[in-house]
C-alpha cells in the first residue's frame, strides 16, 4: 500500500476545500484503518467550505474534512481483537473521552470533551480514515455503503425523532431539509398519526413526499392552521422535531403545539435569537436540546429500523465521484438536493 492518500482537505483559511495527497494515517493501538467506500456531504462541510464565522473560529488549517463515511477495515491496533479485517463498517464521528461524569455514567454522547472528525480531528475526507476501534459501527450484509454513509445524520433524525414518545402522535417537523425529512419518515415508521412537514422551499417538500407518507406544507403560501383542520386534529401537535434552524419556524411549532407538547430541536439557529417564552410556559411546553446521536443506542436503533422497513433511500438525490467533489458542494449548496455522496472506491 502506498503511503499517500487522496483526502479533500481545508488547505486554506478561505472559501473553498481542495483534493490534495496527505500521508496514509498511522493508527494508534486502539484504533483502526478504514479504506473509505462512500461519504456523504453534510451542512458542516458547507459551512467548512464557506469559512464562515463559525468554522473560521472552530476549525483548524490544514483538515481533512468529512465525517459521513462507509468503508471497510484494513488495519487493526494490536490492542483491537473484537474487529477484523475485511468488515465493512461506518462509525460514530463523535470521539468522546472517558473521564467525564457523562461518559463514566454511560452517556457518552454527552461528554463535554466531544471532538468531532472532519472538524477538529483529520476526517473522512479522504482513501483512508483513522478511528478508535470504539467509534466503528458494523454495517450488516443488507445495508448498502450509500446508506452507511448518511447513517451519521440519520442517526440525528432518530435521535430527535425517538426523543419523544411517537406512538398514536400527531408529528410536527419543522424543515425538510435531509435530516428534517428523514424524521418524518422515522416517525411515520415508529407509528405517529399525522407527521406533517413544514419548509418555505418546494423542491425539498416534494423531495419529503417522495420519501415517506406525509403532509407537506410550504408555510411561505399556505397555512398551517388550515392543515390542522383539514386533518381534523382538534388540538395542536403532540411532538415537535425543530429541523431548520430558524426562528420564525420555532415560533410557528410554538403556536402549533396542543398544550403539554413536548418539541425536540436539533435544527441550529444562527446566533441569538428572540423567543416569546411565555407562550412556551402558558402552554406548559417541554423543550430538549439534541446533539449529535446517542453512542451507540441511537446507531443500535436506526440499523434496527433500517432492516425493518425503514427506507430512506431516496433522500439521496445525488452521487458523484470524489473526483468531481466541486458538482457535489455545488449540489449540496443548490438548496435543491437531499443528501449527497462521493464515492471514493473508484478512485
Ligand atoms: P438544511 O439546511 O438542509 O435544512 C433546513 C431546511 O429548513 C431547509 O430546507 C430550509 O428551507 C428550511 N426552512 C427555512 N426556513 C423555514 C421555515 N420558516 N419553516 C420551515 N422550514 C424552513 O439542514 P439539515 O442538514 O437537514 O439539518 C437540519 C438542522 O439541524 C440544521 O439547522 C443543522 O444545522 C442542524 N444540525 C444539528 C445537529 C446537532 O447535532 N444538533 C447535527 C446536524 C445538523
Ligand atoms: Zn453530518
Amino acid at each position: 500500500m502506498s503511503n499517500e492518500m487522496k483526502a479533500l482537505s481545508k488547505l486554506h483559511a478561505r472559501q473553498g476545500i481542495w483534493m490534495t495527497q496527505a500521508p496514509v494515517p498511522e493508527i494508534g493501538p486502539d484504533d483502526v484503518l478504514i479504506k473509505i467506500n462512500k461519504t456523504g456531504i453534510c451542512g458542516t462541510d458547507i459551512h467548512i467550505w464557506n469559512w464562515d464565522e463559525w468554522a473560521a473560529g472552530t476549525v483548524p488549517v490544514p483538515m481533512i474534512t468529512g465525517h459521513e463515511f462507509a468503508g471497510e477495515i484494513v488495519e487493526v491496533g494490536r490492542n483491537v481483537t473484537d474487529l477484523s479485517i475485511g468488515q465493512r463498517c461506518s462509525g460514530e464521528g463523535h470521539l468522546i473521552g472517558k473521564t467525564s461524569r457523562q461518559s463514566r455514567a454511560g452517556k457518552f454522547h454527552l461528554d463535554p470533551a466531544t471532538r468531532g472528525i472532519g472538524v477538529n480531528e483529520q476526517g473522512a475526507f479522504a482513501q483512508f480514515l483513522k478511528l478508535p476501534a470504539f467509534n466503528v459501527v458494523l454495517l450488516p450484509d443488507d445495508i448498502s455503503d450509500d446508506i452507511g454513509a448518511i447513517l451519521d445524520p440519520l442517526g440525528n433524525a432518530v435521535h430527535t425523532a425517538l426523543s419523544f414518545d411517537l406512538i398514536g402522535e400527531d408529528v410536527l417537523v419543522t424543515g425538510a431539509g435531509p435530516i428534517g425529512i428523514m424524521a418524518a419518515a422515522v416517525a411515520r415508521h415508529a407509528g405517529a398519526r399525522h407527521v406533517v412537514i413544514t419548509d418555505v422551499n418546494a423542491d425539498r417538500l416534494a423531495l419529503a413526499s417522495q420519501v415517506a407518507d406525509v403532509v407537506p406544507v410550504n408555510v411561505a403560501q399556505d397555512d398551517l392552521k388550515q392543515t390542522i383542520a383539514d386533518l381534523g386534529m382538534k388540538q395542536g401537535f403532540d411532538v415537535g422535531l425543530e429541523m431548520s434552524g430558524n426562528q420564525q419556524a420555532l415560533d410557528q411549532m410554538v403556536d402549533a403545539m396542543t398544550m403539554g407538547g413536548r418539541i425536540a430541536m436539533l435544527g441550529i439557529p444562527p446566533g441569538k435569537s428572540p423567543v416569546d417564552w411565555s407562550r412556551i410556559v402558558f402552554k406548559a411546553i417541554t423543550i430538549k436540546g439534541v446533539y449529535g446521536r446517542e453512542i451507540f443506542e441511537t446507531w443500535y436503533k436506526m440499523i434496527a429500523m433500517l432492516q425493518n422497513g425503514l427506507d430512506v433511500t431516496k433522500v439521496i438525490t445525488h452521487r458523484f465521484s470524489a473526483n468531481d467533489y466541486e458538482a457535489g458542494f455545488a449540489a449540496m449548496k443548490s438548496g435543491k438536493s437531499g443528501k449527497v455522496v462521493l464515492d471514493w472506491a473508484s478512485l
